[in-house]
Parts: C-alpha cells; structure tokens; sequence
C-alpha cells in the first residue's frame, strides 16, 4: 500500500479537489490510504476565530463562510454535495461551542477541538467527491487510531498504540480494495479529546501512518515540484533536489523549508519508507525522492544542497563571567528552558557567553526572569535563521569563505556550525532574509 497526503492548496477548491480524484484513480492498483488537510486558509481561519475576543458575534458569520466555501466546491464535484449535510452539522456545533466558551478565556485544548475541524470538513468533502467519481472509497476518523498525549498544540503520538489501531482500522479497508480518506494533523488523548500536531502536521500523520501500515512510500502532494534549492517564493529560479537524505530533508525542514514538516521522516527511518514529495498542479513531474540511500546528485559543482531561512525568531543572549571554567552551568541553563517546555533551535557559546534562539516567544518572560540569576541577558527580537544544507560542508576547503563572502553586506549575529556535518546556521536581522538567501543561491547555484 501506498500513503497520499494531500496538503491545503491541494485540496483548496473544486479544481484542486478535482486533480487529487485523477491522482487516486492513477494509484488505485497500489492501494492508497489518504491523509488530507484542510482547505488552504481554513486552519488560519479556525484559529483567527478561536483568538476572537470573548463575546464577539463574529464567529457565526465566518465559521457560516467557511461552510459556503466548502460548499461552493461540493456544487461542482460530482456527488460531493453528499458531505454538506454532516459538514453543516459540524459547523452547528462548533458555533455552539463558541457561544459557551463566552465570558472566559479560551484553552489551548480547546483552540485544538475547533482548529480540528478544517481537516474534518475537507476530508467529508474529498470523500465525497471521490465517491462521486466512482472510487471506492471510506471515510474514517482518525481520532480513534491517532492516540495522543494531552499536550495541545504540539502532541506527541503514542507510536505502539497507533501502530495498532491503524493496522486495526485501515486494513480490513484497504485489503477490500477501498481507498480509506483520513484527516491529517489531528488526534486524540486515550478518553477521545481531540489533539493537534502543530501547524503543517499533516506531513507527519501521514509518515506515522505510513510506518504504521508499512506503507511502499509516502507522497507528500503539495503545491512545488519537489524539495527545491530554496524557497521557489524567495528565488523564483531554484531548481528542484531529485533525491535527499532524511537528514537532509529533516534540516531544511527544521530551518524553514515549510514543504515538509521537520518530524516527517523520523517514523520513516526504521523501514527505510521514501518519502516522495510531488506537484499536484503536475502530477507527471518525478519531485523528490527522500530515503535513506539517497545518491548524492552534484547540482552544478555547488558543495551546497539548497538553503531554508526562518523568520519570527529571537536571540537570547546570556553573559555570565562565573561560566568561565567552571562546570554544570549549561545543565542548568538548560534546565530553565526544559522546566517552561521553550525548543532551542541554533547554539553558539564562547568562554563567557551563550546564544540561543527561540521560535516560540511564549514563555519569553518566565524563562528570562530564571535566566537572570544565572547572569546579564538581553534579547534581540525579529531575527531570523538561515540554513546553508549540504554534503560537503565539513571537508570542502574554502566553504565558509564563500557563504561569508557572499553575505559581507549584512550584519551576521550569531554563527552555529559543527553539530550537524551537513548545515551551517547563522542569524540576520529578518527584514535581510530573503537578500541574504538570494545571495547565497547566485553564490551557489548560479541565480537568484
Ligand atoms: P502544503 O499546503 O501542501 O502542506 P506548504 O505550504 O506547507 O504546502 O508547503 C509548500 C511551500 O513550501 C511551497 O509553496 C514553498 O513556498 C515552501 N518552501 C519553502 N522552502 C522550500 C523548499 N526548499 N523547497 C520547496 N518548497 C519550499
Ligand atoms: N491544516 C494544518 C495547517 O494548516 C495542517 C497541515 O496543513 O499540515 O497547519
Ligand atoms: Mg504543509
């Protein structure tokens, strides 16, 4: 069996919806599991309706919105109007829930039971829409199979049980020869209380589904050829990667290549599952193989494999004279950054310094008020990460130079290299990204 994941501009209207029933029908003799996400915009729009102030009457008309979108795209599929009436229903009772949250603050557990909707709407309406082109086809909740821990907003699968269930659910369906449509995303805590993966998790559903059902592989449709140079919307001119490693993948990933989420190959590792990331505007188009062997492709004579920037990101900063020689004092620095659950991304640390970042500024001032018994702090806002990902980087000569060269113009803050041979880091003010990842694509690959 294979796994297809179909990402928001995929399914984001009637045309898209439309392609993706072309794609399955293409696959059905390597029986496809589907894993969808919501249409483009509509998770944006759950969670700009959850953060509305309390007692506001706007949620009614824009969840009332959301329906006419999904219903505008039912009307011009084929049979998909089948899903309109549960897809309704659901609105009814989300704006319900709404109406009773009035007066007090709203949960992150329950920003997770209203963003889950967009997956469970889209995934009614693709099911239907498949149904109407004479696919053999089955809705199912994934909430059941998708058993979670109960930190919302960034749950952590309990592998072994879904492992299980998902054997449990989807082969009986798949071996009769029917297509099971699931939502991406989303899941659910052991007594059924929804849960979400953070954004772009629908990468990784369908990675743990993939593993879970053994799957051949794992298409990852979207809306770019593949894993590319870099971001197609920074430099119009990047070519596509026809292979990667997991490794490599998981960097870009994690430093701002929103193709794929950065936890998507991690269940994939152990049987070795590729992960194909493809075009759904052209389906013909090969993308991107990800798998474990991948044979490094030389793209020109660039050392470099493609370059990822990160935005929203601060830098803390720690200056403490007592580090100097002595020991446990990272331990404890770490500590303050584990006790409040805030992620580092990028490292430096001298004799008498630490440079960290975050993404996530949250817990910003809990974690500063701890951070200043240890020493002198102070944080840079609006910066932002770029990533150099490639093969060579330790071993080539003269590497560095270039990327440094190619970026003298702009203030480099906080430089990280060594724990990974395949990524180099560093921090620029964010107004500089988008000039500085041009810069290292004409440096490297020839274009901006
Ligand atoms: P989907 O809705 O299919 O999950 P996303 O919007 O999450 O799609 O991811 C696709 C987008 O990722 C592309 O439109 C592209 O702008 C962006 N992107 C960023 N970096 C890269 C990269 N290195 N290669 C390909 N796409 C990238
Ligand atoms: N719909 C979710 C999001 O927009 C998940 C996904 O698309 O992967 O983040
Ligand atoms: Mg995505």
């Amino acid at each position: 069996m294979i796994v297809c994941k179909f990402g928001g501009t995929s399914v984001q209207d009637a045309a898209a919806i439309g392609r993706l029933v072309e794609i399955v029908r293409d696959r059905l003799e390597e029986r496809p599991l589907l894993v969808v996400s919501a249409l483009a915009g509509v998770t944006d729009e759950l969670l700009g309706i959850a953060r509305l102030p309390s007692g506001s009457d706007e949620p009614a008309s824009r969840i009332a919105a959301l329906v006419r979108r999904h219903e505008e795209a039912a009307r011009q599929l084929p049979g998909a109007e089948a899903a309109l009436d549960d897809i309704s229903s659901e609105a009814e009772s989300l704006v319900r829930e709404l109406a009773a949250l009035a007066g007090r603050r709203i949960t992150p557990r329950e920003i997770d039971a209203i963003a889950a909707r967009g997956e469970l709407w889209s995934s009614r309406l693709i099911t239907a829409a498949l149904a109407g082109g004479d696919v053999p086809v089955e809705w199912v909740d994934v909430r059941p199979i998708m058993v979670t821990d109960d930190r919302f907003g960034r749950a952590t699968p309990y592998v072994q049980v879904l492992n299980s269930r998902a054997r449990q659910h989807l082969c009986p369906i798949l071996e009769c020869g029917v297509v099971p449509v699931t939502q991406g995303f989303i899941g659910a805590t052991a007594t059924g209380v929804p849960t979400t993966f953070g954004r772009g998790g629908s990468d990784f559903s369908a990675s743990l589904l993939g593993a879970a059902l053994r799957a051949s592989r794992v298409e990852i449709w979207t809306d770019v050829d593949g894993l590319m140079t870099a971001d197609p919307r920074v430099v119009p001119s990047a070519k596509t990667l026809a292979v990667a490693s997991y490794e490599e993948a998981a960097e870009l990933a994690t430093f701002g290549a929103r193709v794929l989420h950065p936890a998507t190959a991690v269940p994939l590792v152990r049987e070795g599952i590729p992960i194909i990331v493809l075009n759904s505007r052209r389906p013909d188009h090969p993308g991107t193989t990800i798998e474990p062997s991948a044979e490094v492709e030389r793209l020109g004579d660039s050392p470099i494999r493609s370059i990822s920037w990160k935005k929203g990101i601060t830098v803390i900063n720690i200056r403490a004279p007592r580090m100097l020689g002595a020991y446990g004092f990272l331990r404890q620095l770490f500590e303050i950054f584990e006790r409040h659950e805030v992620v580092v991304d990028v490292l430096a640390s001298s004799e008498v310094s630490v440079s960290l970042t975050i993404e996530d500024p949250s817990h910003l001032d809990l974690v500063r008020r701890e951070l200043e018994d240890l020493g002198e702090i102070w944080i840079d806002e609006g910066r932002a990460i770029v990533a150099v990902v490639g093969i060579g980087l330790k071993t080539t000569p003269g590497l560095t130079a270039r990327v440094f060269g190619a970026v003298k113009h702009t203030c480099v803050e906080v430089i990280s290299q060594g724990a990974s041979a395949i990524n180099m880091t560093f921090i620029v003010q964010e107004a500089d990204g988008p000039d500085v990842v041009r810069r290292l694509h004409q440096e490297f690959f020839g274009t901006c």
